[in-house]
Order: structure tokens, then sequence, then C-alpha cells
């Protein structure tokens, strides 16, 4: 049974940043950005902006961490204990963290308190990863032992995005720290307030100052300056798709290796062989989790002739009939958008679909129940083809297109005609559609009867414009750790003494 949160916790007025394990004094000066609550567009707290200096702080903390701190020497039993303190901490905390990332994202409790165990378990889970690590011997060449030992590779600039924080940046950390790295992390100045909390949380679960050390501030300042550190060694970037080519083109001039995790629009495939009952439910799943505010969103609906119409009208008829509201009651579904520009954004797109001839079919406007809060009705289109901006873009809201199809190969290649390749949806009950669908559409992941399920031993990551690696122990591993070979001679070499006659 679902419950409601069962207390409210305080609200810092303050947000700042979180360096050396200790909070950042609020300097006489400096940018200051409210932070809202989406609900009832009040301001909530205020976040000063770190500059540059500030950055700079940050990334020598964690270069110190890293150089010469216990962090990455470390007995990687005593890493994994800290990092099992740090999963079980976050469990201890889950209610105040589920309550603040509610309260300044938006997004239903219900969802929100799910993240908060998939932290915690992303932690568990890159800890015994980690702790099984191994390297390689090689002794084919006569008199010599090779050995290849797996290193971590530095100081990482962990980036991360307003949509699901919680989800969302815990992968980021969770997925670099754990081989004995050190980190900065900047989430989005949007939503500062669970990720405060969630690095205090560390601190207090045992982490040493310096491995997680926490910026705030606008992208263009903050996330500028980290990208740009010549202290750092690695960027791991979570947002949109525009965003992450300018911090791979800003990395590329130093030379520093990034991950991408990027945007989608990704194809939801009903077919005529499909229990239809359950894809119905997987559709509206798709696109209106988390408010729809989710980069594997199923937010292109392809249904197959044959049942197009009739789907199409449930499909309508649930979205009417969802509960849309203060994402603090259990009961609600969908709650505000995480803030107004994002609204008008999701909202501007009615237009962009009707002048591309597409069909409203539900929506389109904010919700008359509600006086404040950037609430928007689920809403939905008939696109007249593929090329319409609404199959091709990201929308990023409570915003389903459908697109009608008559054969299999029509629909690999409608799935197939986007810049995008992060996930798709296929809902068939006949396996060889479902295996031509899974050998042939060009995603990073391909779901079978089922809305999203995460595997963390799978890899996550997209093809074309939705990334670059992925997420998942052997990417990660790879990602995160360089690798280095040693070369021993058994019995003394035979060398030319070069100048001895
Ligand atoms: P953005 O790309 O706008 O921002 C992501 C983060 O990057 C924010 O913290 C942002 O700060 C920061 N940033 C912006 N510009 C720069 C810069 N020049 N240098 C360094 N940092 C910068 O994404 P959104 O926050 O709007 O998130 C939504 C996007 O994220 C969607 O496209 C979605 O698909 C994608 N996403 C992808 C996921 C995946 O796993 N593939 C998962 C979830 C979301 P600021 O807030 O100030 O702009």
């Amino acid at each position: 049974m679902t419950v409601t949160i069962s207390r409210t916790f305080s609200v810092n007025p303050h947000v700042t940043s979180l360096i050396d394990g200790e909070s950042v004094p609020l300097r006489a000066s400096g940018e200051d950005i409210a932070v809202v609550n989406p609900t009832n567009e009040t301001q909530i707290s205020q976040l000063r902006e770190a500059d540059a200096d500030e950055v700079d702080a940050a990334v020598r903390s964690s270069r110190r961490a890293f150089d010469s701190g216990p962090w990455p020497r470390m007995d990687i039993t005593e890493r994994k204990d800290i990092l099992y303190s740090i999963r079980d901490h976050l469990r201890k905390n889950a209610e105040e963290l589920a309550y603040l990332e509610c309260l300044n994202t938006g997004l239903p409790l219900h969802s929100v308190r799910g993240h908060v165990q998939r932290m915690a378990r992303n932690f568990e889970f890159f800890a015994e990863v980690a702790s099984t690590v191994h390297g390689e011997t090689y002794t084919q060449t006569a008199g010599y032992l090779t050995y290849v030992t797996r290193e971590p590779k530095g100081v990482a600039g962990c980036i991360a995005p307003w949509n699901a924080p919680l989800a969302l940046a815990s992968m980021r950390v969770a997925t670099c720290i754990p081989w004995g790295n050190t980190c900065v992390l900047k989430p989005s100045e949007y939503t500062p307030l669970s990720m405060r909390r969630m690095v205090e949380i560390f601190h207090e679960a045992g982490l040493p100052p310096g491995v997680v050390n926490l910026v705030n501030g606008r992208g263009a300042v903050t996330g500028n300056a980290l990208v740009a550190h010549p202290g750092i060694d690695m960027v791991g970037f979570t947002g949109g798709t525009v965003t992450g080519r300018a911090i791979a083109a800003a990395a590329g001039r130093n030379l520093k290796p990034v991950a991408l995790e990027l945007g989608g629009k990704s194809a939801n495939i009903i077919f005529d062989t499909a229990d239809v009952e359950r894809a119905l439910d997987g559709a509206l799943a798709g696109i209106f989790g988390n408010n729809g505010q989710q980069c594997l969103a199923g937010s292109r609906i392809l249904v197959q002739r044959g049942i197009a119409d009739a789907l199409i009208e449930r499909f309508v008829q649930r979205a009417r009939k969802i509960r849309l509201g203060d994402p603090m009651l259990p009961t609600t579904e969908i709650g505000p958008l995480a803030f107004r520009q994002h609204m008008e954004r999701v909202l501007s797109y009615v237009e962009v679909a009707q002048a591309d001839g597409a069909t409203l079919l539900t929506g389109g406007r904010r919700s008359a129940q509600h006086e404040t809060g950037f609430f928007i009705e689920p809403t939905a289109v008939l696109a007249p083809h593929n090329d319409s901006r609404v199959c091709q873009e990201e929308i990023f809201g409570p915003f389903a297109t459908f697109l009608v199809f008559d054969t299999l190969d029509e629909a690999i290649q409608i799935a197939n005609s986007s810049k995008f390749g992060l996930v798709t949806y296929v809902w068939s009950e006949d396996l060889s559609t479902v295996m031509r669908c899974s050998r042939e559409i060009r995603a990073g992941t391909v779901w079978v009867n089922t809305p999203m399920m995460r595997e963390l031993r799978a890899p996550f990551g997209g093809y074309k414009e939705s990334g670059i690696g992925r997420d998942g122990p052997q990417a990660s591993l790879e990602f995160f750790t360089e690798l280095k070979a040693t070369i021993i001679p058994i019995d003394p070499v035979k060398m030319h003494r070069y100048g001895a006659s």
C-alpha cells in the first residue's frame, strides 16, 4: 500500500556548494538563483552559484583526495564498507530525500521513492563490481612475465540534469567512485535540494572528504568552469544532446574522455500480434511515467493499422482520467512539470504539431483544475508522418505522438528514422516479429512486452545522438579505469651495451 509522506523536512534557505565535506559559507556577493516549488510556484530556497574560483577549489580538493588521499589507496573491503554504508544511510534517510526531490522537481512521490531505493542499489552494485575487478597475465614470451592491472583514472566532472536528480546523479557518482576515482558533481540549478542532502549523507556515511565535491550553479557558468578545468581527467554527463555536444567539444580541447547519456525520441511499437491490454498499459506508463520527463520515454507510439483506431481511442480515454495533482499525495499519477520555461516549451509543441498537420487528440493546455503550478493536461497528438517535428524532436513532457504503420518493415524503418537511438519498446506475442525488431532497430535497449526495466548488469546508453558510451559494469569499468601493462624479465635480460666497447 502506498502511504503519504509521514512528515515534512526542513529546507535550507540557502544552498551553497559542499567542498571537502564542508558546506561552503555564503560569500558576501555572488549570483543568487531562486529555487522554486513547481506545485505552487513559490520560492523555497535560494542557490548561491559557484563561480570559477569555487569550482577551482572543488577540483583541487578532489585532486588532493585522488593524488594523496586514502580513497584510491584503500583496501577494497574498506572502500566497499563505505559504499555499503552509503547505501544504508541513503535508505535511512529515504523519506527526507524523497520529500526534497518531490518538492523541488514535482515528480510523484511513488516514483521518487522508487528512485531512492534504486540509488541505494546503485552504490551496492558497483561496490560489488569494483571488488571483483581483475587483471591479465601473459607468459607466452619466453623469460618474461607481463601483467596488466586496472587503476582508477582520476578526477571526474559529473554533470546531471533536473528531471530525476537522485536517480541520475547517483548513477553518475556510483559508476565513478568505486574504482577509487574522485569527482566533482554539478547538478542542475533548478533542482539542487535533494542533491545537496545526498552529498551530505555520503559524508555522514563515512566517505572521506574530497571524494565527492558538489558545486551548484548554471551550466553556462559552473558547468563550463568544471568541464574546462585542467584538473579534471574525464567527464560523465547526463543531459540533453545540445549540451552534450558542447561538453564533448570543450572536453575534447583538453583531450579528456567523455561518457554521454543524452536525449531520446524512442519508438514504442504496438503490433497487431500484441496483448493489446498490456501494450496499452505500457504505452501510458512509457510516456506519462515521471511526468513524461524521462530520456527513455516511449514518446513516438507506433500502432499497426488494424488495431490503431480502437487503441488510440482507449489511450485518450485513459489519459483524460489520469490523476494530476500534488506530487506529495500518494494517489497522484502526474505532478507539475519541473519549471515554467520547460512547461512553456512543452506546450509550444501543440502549435508545432498543428502546423505540421497533426491532430490534437487530447490535452495540449495548462490544467484548468490548478490555479498555480506548472501542470499540463496529459497530451496526445496523431502525426501525419514521421518527418513531423513532434516525431523527431524530444519534447520531454507528458506529450505522446501517435503514428500508424502497416508492416513490420515499415515499423522498423520508422523506428530507425531518428537522430536518436536510446531505447525501443516492442509489443508483440510473435517471436519472429520481436526478434526482427531486436536485431534491426538501432537503439541501446530494446524492451519487449514490458515498460522500463533497468537491469544494472546490462549496459545502458544510446546509439547515434543519444550518447557516447554506456553505464554498466563492463562499460563503466572501461571508462573509469586506466589499463597498465607491467613487463618483468624472469632472468636478467641480455642488452646491447651502448658505448661499452
Ligand atoms: P541539459 O543538457 O540542459 O543540462 C544538463 C546539465 O548540464 C545541467 O546540470 C546543466 O546546467 C548542465 N550544463 C548546461 N550547459 C552546460 C555547459 N556548457 N557546460 C557544462 N554543463 C552544462 O539537460 P536538462 O537538464 O534539460 O535535462 C534534460 C535532458 O537530459 C533531456 O534531453 C533528456 O533526454 C536527457 N536525459 C538523458 C538521460 C540518459 O540516460 N540518456 C537520462 C535523463 C535525461 P543548467 O541546468 O544550468 O543548464
